[in-house]
């Protein structure tokens, strides 16, 4: 612990506190994640310890890079490369104009990154733009991967702010409890429109129920018959029967004609509907894109 020596305070986040940090070994810059856990009492569990490790070996340039674990008996603190800023920050820097070429290579940035862990069996289960990192280079890194499955999937941040349910796909606001991989392009999907709107959410719920409400307004309600089985969701409710709105040009009215199919295919209520990320890296709005 005594090798690191803080900085500043960068963040507080869902789990904990984060910092700046120097290595005094290696003067390298890192940030410092201390996570609070629930139980205090009943110090640090070693399914947790057992995930976070798993994290040590999820090694990609669109991964923020976990160093080190440390942990006494009370508390974890994860060592990260450092990065300039986060994505929500960013949106508030870039007074509501953004490039399309941008967007474009923060998208592909934010599947490459997805693909990768989804192909190593982890979901990320939080994405939002918090939890994307970017530098200055204009890279784009995920952060926060897996921590939701060493941790649960959090109610309520360290600060006591309600975690935001913009990102969540109508299968988990049903109280679907098994995740799969469509859990994350749902998110994918949602931060692609309010990157091309440079910040503007595509569905601010207020809580679950005007959460599904926006949802099925644009998507068109589901039903038995469309989406077999929604019945029976833990926390199913009925909806109006909203028709679908194809006027998706009015939705991300800067983005291509590529893009809009691309992010139709991303946000699909029905979850085994939903694109891949590895297929969404092939679709035709990435012909001729060269990778920062
Ligand atoms: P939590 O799990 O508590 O949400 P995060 O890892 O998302 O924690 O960190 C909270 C905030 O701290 C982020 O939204 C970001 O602004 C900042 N932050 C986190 N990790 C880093 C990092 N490696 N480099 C720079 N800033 C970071
Ligand atoms: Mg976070």
């Amino acid at each position: 612990m005594h090798k690191y020596e803080k900085i500043e305070k960068i963040g507080e986040g869902t789990y904990g506190t984060v910092f700046k940090a120097k290595n005094q070994e290696t003067l390298d810059i890192v940030a410092l994640k201390r996570v609070r856990l629930d139980d205090d009492d009943e110090g640090v569990p070693s399914s947790a310890l057992r995930e976070i490790c798993l994290l040590k070996e999820l090694k990609h340039k669109n991964i923020v890079r976990l160093h080190d674990v440390l942990h006494s008996e009370r508390k974890i603190t994860l060592v990260f490369e450092y990065c300039d800023q986060d994505l929500k920050k960013y949106f508030d820097t870039c007074g509501g104009e953004i490039d399309q070429l941008v967007v474009k290579s923060f998208m592909y940035q934010l599947l490459k990154g997805l693909s990768y862990c989804h192909s190593h069996n982890i979901l990320h289960r939080d994405l939002k733009p918090q939890n994307l990192l970017i530098n200055k280079n204009g890279e784009l890194k995920l952060a926060d991967f897996g921590l939701a499955r060493a941790f649960g999937i959090p109610v309520r941040c360290y600060s006591a702010e309600v975690v935001t349910l913009w990102y969540r796909p109508p299968d988990v606001l049903f109280g679907a409890k098994l995740y799969s991989t469509s859990i994350d392009t749902w998110s994918a999907g949602c931060i692609f429109a309010e990157l091309s709107n440079a910040g503007v959410p595509l569905f601010p719920g207020n809580d679950v129920d005007d959460q599904l409400k926006r949802i099925f307004k644009l998507l068109g309600t589901p039903t038995e018959h469309t989406w077999p089985g929604i019945t029976k969701l833990p926390d199913y409710k009925p909806f109006p029967l909203y028709p679908a709105n194809p006027l998706w040009y009015h939705v991300v009215p800067k983005l291509s004609a590529e893009g809009r199919d691309l992010l139709r295919k991303l946000v699909v209520v029905i979850p085994n509907h939903r694109m891949l990320a590895d297929e969404a890296l092939r679709h035709e709005y990435f012909y001729g894109f060269t990778p920062p």
